[in-house]
């Protein structure tokens, strides 16, 4: 890899990947990456400098990789919203659709207190539904989402557009 490498320049691509026809966005190769990794922690903490943030939350399950880095580098703690019947203790639920289907997933209900700020993490926004559901459980809990960040857009998709329209400040690496 160049030494003036981009994020971007570290996912590649697996097409026909869970099934043909999708081209998966592969960032295990940046996470691999010791100088690709920290470039992504550090670029999706960047627009968030100087702002509070009492917790991260990250989405299952590459938002856990990626939202635990972020939170040890605030020194703040991390939360995981799970699908269904993943946590041990007592959660809430959140339906939201698939292409294909519906999915829960779930937050501890004690997880987050009332009027903390958060920061939303996951490594990829396509549709911004599992975003949804997971903005959904915080807001639930009485806290406030004050940013989601993603390594990746996919524009075509909508995702950014959804969740803008929900008031969420959306800040994503590259598309
Ligand atoms: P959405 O709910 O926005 O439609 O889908 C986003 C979720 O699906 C994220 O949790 C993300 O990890 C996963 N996802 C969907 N497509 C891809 C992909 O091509 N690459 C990766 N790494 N994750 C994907």
């Amino acid at each position: 890899m160049q030494a003036n490498a981009t994020v971007k320049d570290y996912i590649r691509t697996i097409p026909d990947f869970p099934k043909p026809g999708i081209q998966f966005r592969d960032v295990t190769t940046l996470f691999g990456n010791p100088r690709g990794f920290r470039m992504a922690v550090d670029q999706l903490l960047h627009p968030y400098a100087g702002q509070r943030i009492d917790a991260v939350v990250g989405l299952e399950a590459r938002g856990f990789i990626l939202g635990g880095a972020i939170a040890h580098q605030l020194t703040v703690g991390f939360v995981p919203v799970r699908k269904k019947g993943k946590l041990p203790g007592k959660t809430l639920q959140q339906d939201y659709t698939l292409e294909y289907g519906a999915e829960v997933v779930e937050i501890h209900e004690d997880a987050l207190q009332a009027g903390q700020k958060v920061l939303l993490v996951d490594d990829l926004l396509a549709t911004g539904g599992t975003a949804e559901a997971g903005i959904k459980l915080i807001e639930r809990l009485g806290a406030e989402v004050i940013g989601c960040a993603f390594i990746i857009d996919l524009l075509d998709l909508g995702g950014r557009a959804r969740l803008e329209a929900m008031g969420m400040d959306v800040h994503a690496l590259c598309a």
